[in-house]
């Protein structure tokens, strides 16, 4: 790729390694040119699942939306990019191993509250309270004890 700085497109990569939990690959690179360095990261695209809306309507899966989301509830908390974008990764993973084409799009607010729950308690309840604009408190706690349940499973009447 072209320098970010003098637009050469001579430069090699000086350090390489695993970040995101293996999941990402973080490269120095030096310009032959002017010797600045930048960095960049490259990750896997792999294909996610289509969105079900609740109207039934379908939209492609918009990593934007999900990142700028969980942004917002993360702000001033003590949490690292690395473990930030370790935490997109797995929420992805959890989406694409339903293995199905098309899923309904309330999986992607659960998986996002199963993943921010075990990652930052005060994320998670900012999250959780914007995305279901809970009614009361009752709603509020089963929710919470439904997600206690392993593999976050749709409530049956049994
Ligand atoms: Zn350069």
């Amino acid at each position: 790729m072209h320098c970010p700085f003098c637009s050469a497109s001579d430069t090699k990569v000086v350090d390489s390694r695993l970040v995101a939990e293996g999941q990402q690959i973080r490269r120095r690179r030096e310009c032959s040119a002017c010797q600045e360095r930048f960095t960049t990261y490259e990750t896997a695209e792999l294909l996610m699942p289509r969105l079900i809306k609740a109207d039934g309507s379908r939209q492609p899966f918009d990593d934007d939306k999900l990142r700028a989301g969980i942004q917002r509830s993360l702000e001033k908390r003590p949490v690292s990019v690395e473990e930030f974008e370790a935490c997109i990764n797995r929420i992805k993973h959890r989406l694409r191993a339903t293995g199905e084409r098309e899923v309904p799009s309330r999986l992607v607010g659960e998986a996002t509250m199963s993943e921010l729950r075990k990652l930052d308690e005060v994320a998670y309840v900012r999250f959780a309270s914007v995305y279901r604009s809970f009614q009361d408190l009752d709603e509020f706690r089963k929710e919470i004890d439904r997600m206690e349940e392993p593999g976050v499973q749709p409530e049956t009447d049994a």
